[in-house]
């Protein structure tokens, strides 16, 4: 009788926050969205108010291209717009060398939106970023196209500590009976599971609690290709309209990443596909300048004071704009991203 009632009442307020979110008063929208923010916030503030002292993650985009076909993704073959540039190895020098001088130990990945595994000498760049970085955590995201024995024993062998595949595919997202491709279960079987034992490879992502760099990540997971995700401030192309109107505030993007493309471009977030709004050059000035600079700065405290206004970008995006916080079971911003998206994901 209980677990009745209590389910039926779960029901009945997941219902009203989805309402809420998606055709409630704007008040109403920016109270919940105050709501779910303010362990964000707090965790993100820094000293005086002025955002993080370091990044958490540096992306770099070693090549301009993507071989998938998502619908919601600019990058995408059928989408991508600009031309096919690589990385000079001297700018992802010049970024990996800033990186040990000022002692960095969180994440380096290889992709923002592009696939990493369709640059020429990737092995290089990462042994390079190894050799210089041995407390980094390098993570290679895929979308499994190009992964199969070769290329995955030369990333292993580079140094790479995590391969996470979302491999896009509507009939293998609907359907997980479906097999997953062959180069993907030659990749599992004759790499991962010849080259590590069983316990040294898990899901996840980072090092491991207790274990630290001694386990090797996989993850694969199964995605749609029309999957409706956020604007991508304005770029995407099956969700280009921007939010009008926006109640959402805080971004956690600006605050824990830092995004360089191939000329050395820095953006303020992922979502900035074509790098609009730059940040910064890495080739005009070391990383941390850029990190504690005005533009990178003024964004910083504008998504601390929990607004969108001031960055014309910002103004009409609608990513939700939440990290999972560390044992933290939030249902409200759970509740917040699903009503944005209109799905679970
Ligand atoms: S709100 Fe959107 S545009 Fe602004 S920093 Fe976040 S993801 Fe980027």
């Amino acid at each position: 009788m209980i677990n009745t009632l209590t389910k039926n009442l779960v029901w009945y307020r997941d219902k009203l926050v989805r309402r809420i979110v998606q055709k409630g008063p704007y008040f109403a929208q920016r109270l919940i969205v105050k709501q779910v923010a303010k362990p964000h916030i707090a965790k993100y503030r820094g000293k005086d108010n002025q955002g993080p002292e370091i990044f958490e993650t540096v992306f770099f985009e070693l090549r301009t291209r993507c071989n998938s076909h998502c619908t919601f993704c600019a990058g995408s073959v059928e989408n991508e717009i600009r031309p096919d540039l690589n990385m000079p190895f001297a700018v992802f020098k010049k970024g990996i060398d800033n990186l040990k001088d000022i002692g960095f130990t969180g994440r380096v990945a290889f992709h923002i939106t592009s696939e990493p595994l369709l640059t020429p000498n990737l092995p290089e760049y990462i042994t390079y970023a190894r050799e210089q970085l041995p407390k980094v955590w390098l993570q290679l995201l895929t979308n499994g196209r190009k992964l199969n024995p070769r290329s995955g024993t030369a990333v292993i062998d580079a140094g790479i500590n995590e391969i996470t595949v979302n491999y896009y595919d509507d009939a293998c997202a609907a359907n997980h009976d479906l097999p997953l491709p062959q180069n993907i279960l030659k990749f599992e079987s004759e790499v991962l599971t010849k080259r590590f034992t069983k316990g040294e490879v898990t899901t996840g992502h980072g090092p491991d609690p207790v274990k630290g760099f001694d386990v090797f990540r996989y993850n694969c997971n199964r995605r749609r290709m029309n999957e409706i995700l956020s604007n991508q401030t304005g770029s995407s192309p099956n969700k280009s309209v921007m939010t009008e109107r926006n109640f959402l505030g805080f971004c956690h993007s600006p605050l824990t990443d830092f995004h360089i493309t191939t000329d050395g471009t820095v953006s303020k977030c992922s979502k900035d596909v074509f790098f609009t709004d730059p940040m910064g050059n890495i080739m005009e000035e070391d990383v941390m300048e850029i990190w504690n600079g005005k533009r990178f700065r003024d964004v910083h405290r504008m998504l601390l004071a929990n607004d969108r206004n001031a960055n014309e970008m910002c103004r009409g995006c609608d990513y939700p704009g939440f990290k999972t916080i560390h044992g933290k079971k939030d249902t409200l911003k759970r509740l917040l991203q699903h009503s944005i998206y209109g799905h679970k994901r």
